[in-house]
Order: structure tokens, then C-alpha cells, then sequence
């Protein structure tokens, strides 16, 4: 049950609607978070302009790009194991050129491309404007790198695509970067500073998707608490900006409303939530606005006030715990998830308990949940050994996972009985007669079709429950929520 996010999008190749006068194929893969799979489409839609369709067949690529993820070592190694398949393919396919983009790109850079020559581009998660000249030159024969982590990019001028898109939801990014520096993290070095997104390009992007018949979007950050618009520029400058730039600042509680308010009839939820940077004023906007949904995603990573400091997570238990109580209180059905990192270096048995017995008073409604990996170049990579054997970080991880299944059964079994609005977003994996959707409070729903239709809000009587799914029947349209 270990999760990244849905597993069964990852690597699968994404595509678009084919613009006639289009003759080049792209092919793009991606893997790891929503980030990426959002980047993706700012990529497919900067190439669309370049003359580039998309393909889902690999054989009919002229350009093959792969959007990496270096969160964990498995994530680096599934990459480099289509890197390979890709290469195999080229021997066939002399012109057909390979591109690493991404969370890699930084990191592997010199590897790829002058060691193991296994790329013709390496762009990072910065540089995808650049695309067309790099894609010129490796036209020209060159191999083509551009990595330069930027202060202010955002793409808040790109119209992304929509890949594989069910129509429905949709990602909307609002923050690049994290200044967090969690010591096991890899994401600063990778993606860079913080910056935040023009509020207004982010409502004109929903306003957008609204008409284009999306109906739910999901703001997107590594720590979209952290958001700050002040005029453009890293977060951390923020102290240095005049006066007026304060007094005009818009921060997330601030941004969520304006989405909110531009599009009533839009569910709007977020991703992700940091304990550290999450403000009362974020939940109390959540309560105010009908169509936020009522659910956070809320990593904590370990139960120990001990590790949490070793992993420089800025809170201790009793701060996250408090939280949960005033979320709790504020929003007394909040759906609430977790990403816990078992075996962080010097972590003993007792700090694994302290995981255990944190689980046991929030009942996540589900979770994320990773063994440690060591990150070259990270804090932890550096001043502390990995030093929990494999085995040991193995048994601990099935020892949340297993209590995590308990409480997502504990969670969903209080959904029984109860009616409850559900976005239909297409068909059930399972079942052809079947819609699969989602609560407000993120739980996935699957029901009989009978003569509702993808988009819709319907409400659902819930019948039966699995540690995952809700079962139930339709029992009527969803009053509007406009
Ligand atoms: N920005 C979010 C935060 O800090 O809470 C999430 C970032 S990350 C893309 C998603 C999750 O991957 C993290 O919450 C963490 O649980 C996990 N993760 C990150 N680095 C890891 C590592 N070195 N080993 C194992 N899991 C890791």
C-alpha cells in the first residue's frame, strides 16, 4: 500500500487533442507528485506551440521526454530503468531524441548527458521556456541543457494543456519551490526558492477550466500554506518589500476566498498542507466557503518530538495535535491525511511509538506512507547516518500501514448511512455500470450510473464501505452550489 500519489498514473504516457498542422510527435512520461503531472501539461502546451502532437506511442516519437522524480531512490531508479527502454527504441529510431525533465534534471545532469550519454536534453523544473531553443539544438545536433533554478518563474503566462484529463478536475499550481528545508528532503535542491503565483493569473486559470465544464481544481504547492503574493520575487525577500507591497500582500487564507468567490459552483481544494505554516485563518476560509472542500492533507512525517526536530519539522506533536483539534472544531467533518516517514536515521523504537500513538488519536481518513530513503545532498544525507537496518524500517512501515487500514475502515465506516454530495469524474475502475466520484471530504464513492452523467453533483446514500471505497446509491441531483 506504499503511495506516491495514484500509482496507476505513474509513467503513463500523457496526451492531448492533435493540432492539425502539428507533424512532430511527442511522447512524455511522467513520475512522482501532482507537481509534476501539472508541469507536464505547461511542457506539452509550450511544444504544442513548437509543432509537437502528443503520442502514446513510444515507436512514433520524434521527441521522447520523461518528467522525473527524485523524492525517493525508487523513484530515481524506475526513471533510469526507461531511460534504458528508451534508448533501445533509439538504436531503431536514429532521429527520435531523449529529454530528462525535472526533479533529476539538477541533480544527474553531467551523468546523463556527457558520462552515460543516455539523454540529448537535461531541463530543469525552471527552464521549460526554454524548450524551443533547447529543442533547436539538439535538432542541430547538440545535446542541450538548461537547469538554472530561477527567482521568479511561475508560469503564470502558460495556458497549461490538460493530459488525460477526465474533464472534471484539474490542477492549478500557485507556488514554486520550498524554503522549508526539511533534513530529509531533496525538493529545495531540486525545484528551488519559494516564490508564489499572481493571485489574479490564478483565477483567470480557474475561471477558465469553469468554462471549459471543469467543476473541481486543486490548488498545488509543496506548502501551499506558505503562499505569499507581494508583487513577484522569492518569499523569503518578503521583508525587503515597500510598504505598500505589505499592505497589498494576498497570502493562502486571502487567495482561497478569491478562488472561491470567482467561481462558486467550482469545488476548490489544496495540496500541500504544512502543520508549520498552516493558519487558523486558512481553516476558518475552508469553513466560510461551501465550495472548499472539507479536507486537508496534513504530513507529519513522525509522532517524536525528537525526530521531528532531527528532521527540522518547525512544530512538535503537542502543536500538530492541537491543530488537529482546532480543525476538528472548526470543521467538525474534515477529511484528514498523512505522509509518515518510517525508519528516519536514529529513530528507536520508542519514537516509533510515539508514530503509533500520534496515528491513534488523529484516525487519519488515509495516508502516504515511505521508508526512509537516503537523499545525496541533503542535511540528513550529510550529518546523520542512515542507520535503521532495512528490515527494521520495513517492519516499522507495516506496522503503520496496517494501523493506517484500521483507521481509513473506522473512517469510512461513519460515512454509512449518511447522504452526501459526490462530483461524478467517470467511470468506475471496476465496473462499467458504475460511477466512481468524490465526498467533499475526499473519499473516493462508487455507485450504479442509472442517468446521471460525468460532471454532475449527485447525492449519494452510503450503504456499505471497504478501508477505501464508499458504496451507495444516487438519490438525486446535488442542490447547485452556486
Ligand atoms: N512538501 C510536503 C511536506 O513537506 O510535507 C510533501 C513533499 S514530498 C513531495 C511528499 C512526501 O514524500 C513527504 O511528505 C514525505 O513523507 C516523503 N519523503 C520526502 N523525502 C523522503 C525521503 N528522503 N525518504 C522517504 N520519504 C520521503
Amino acid at each position: 500500500m506504499e503511495k506516491v500519489i495514484d500509482e496507476s498514473v505513474q509513467g503513463s504516457p500523457l496526451m492531448i487533442s492533435a493540432d492539425q498542422k502539428n507533424k512532430r510527435k511527442l511522447y512524455i512520461e511522467s513520475y512522482g507528485c501532482q507537481m509534476n503531472f501539472s508541469d507536464s501539461e505547461i511542457v506539452a502546451s509550450i511544444l504544442a506551440n513548437e509543432g509537437f502532437n502528443t503520442t502514446s506511442e513510444l515507436e512514433d516519437a520524434d521527441l521522447v521526454l520523461v518528467n522525473t522524480c527524485s523524492i525517493r531512490e525508487k523513484a530515481e531508479t524506475t526513471v533510469r530503468r526507461r531511460l534504458e527502454k528508451f534508448n533501445a527504441v533509439k538504436k531503431h529510431r536514429p532521429h527520435m531524441k531523449v529529454g530528462v525533465l525535472g526533479c533529476m534534471a539538477e541533480r544527474l545532469k553531467s551523468q546523463l548527458l556527457e558520462e552515460e550519454k543516455i539523454v540529448d536534453m537535461v531541463v530543469g523544473p525552471d527552464a521549460y521556456k526554454d524548450l524551443p531553443n533547447l529543442v533547436r539544438e539538439v535538432d542541430e545536433g547538440r545535446n542541450a541543457v538548461n537547469v538554472i533554478l530561477s527567482k521568479e518563474e511561475t508560469y503564470g503566462d502558460i495556458a497549461p494543456v490538460r493530459l488525460n484529463s477526465n474533464g472534471v478536475t484539474a490542477f492549478v499550481s500557485i507556488t514554486r519551490g520550498c524554503d522549508n528545508m526539511c533534513t530529509f528532503c531533496v525538493v529545495p535542491f531540486t525545484r528551488g526558492r519559494e516564490r508564489s503565483r499572481n493571485p489574479q493569473s490564478v483565477v483567470q486559470e480557474v475561471n477558465e477550466l469553469w468554462e471549459q465544464g471543469y467543476r473541481e481544481v486543486t490548488l498545488l504547492g509543496q506548502n501551499v500554506d506558505s503562499y505569499l503574493w507581494y508583487g513577484g520575487g522569492l518569499k523569503k525577500d518578503f521583508e525587503k518589500a515597500s510598504d505598500i507591497q505589505k499592505a497589498t500582500a494576498v497570502d493562502f487564507a486571502g487567495l482561497l476566498a478569491m478562488v472561491a468567490e470567482a467561481q462558486p459552483g467550482m469545488r476548490i481544494r489544496f495540496s500541500t498542507s504544512n502543520p508549520q505554516d498552516m493558519t487558523l485563518d486558512v481553516v476558518r476560509t475552508m469553513a466560510r466557503y461551501k465550495n472548499i472542500c472539507n479536507y486537508i492533507h496534513l504530513p507529519v512525517q513522525s509522532g517524536s518530538n525528537r525526530i521531528l526536530k532531527a528532521m527540522n519539522r518547525l512544530h512538535t506533536r503537542e502543536e500538530y495535535m492541537q491543530l488537529i483539534d482546532d480543525i476538528r472544531q472548526i470543521i467538525p467533518d474534515c477529511g484528514i491525511s498523512q505522509d509518515m516517514i518510517a525508519g528516519f536515521p536514529g529513530e528507536t523504537e520508542e519514537d516509533h511509538r510515539e508514530t503509533l500513538s500520534l496515528m491513534e488519536y488523529v484516525k487519519y481518513d488515509f495516508g502516504f506512507m515511505f521508508a526512509y530513503s537516503e537523499r545525496p545532498g541533503t542535511l540528513a544525507a550529510r550529518k546523520l547516518e542512515d542507520d535503521i537496518p532495512d528490515q527494521v524500517k520495513k517492519r516499522r512501515l507495516q506496522e503503520i500501514i496496517a494501523l493506517q487500514q484500521k483507521h481509513s475502515l473506522y473512517r469510512t465506516s461513519q460515512h454509512l448511512g449518511k447522504t452526501e454530495e459526490v462530483l461524478i469524474e467517470g467511470p468506475s475502475r471496476k465496473s462499467d455500470e458504475h460511477w466512481m466520484g468524490r465526498t467533499s471530504s475526499n473519499t473516493v464513492v462508487v455507485f450504479p450510473k442509472e442517468h446521471y452523467e460525468v460532471g454532475q453533483f449527485v447525492m449519494v446514500r452510503i450503504d456499505d464501505c471497504t478501508s477505501a471505497t464508499l458504496l451507495g446509491e444516487a438519490v438525486g441531483h446535488a442542490e447547485n452550489m452556486e
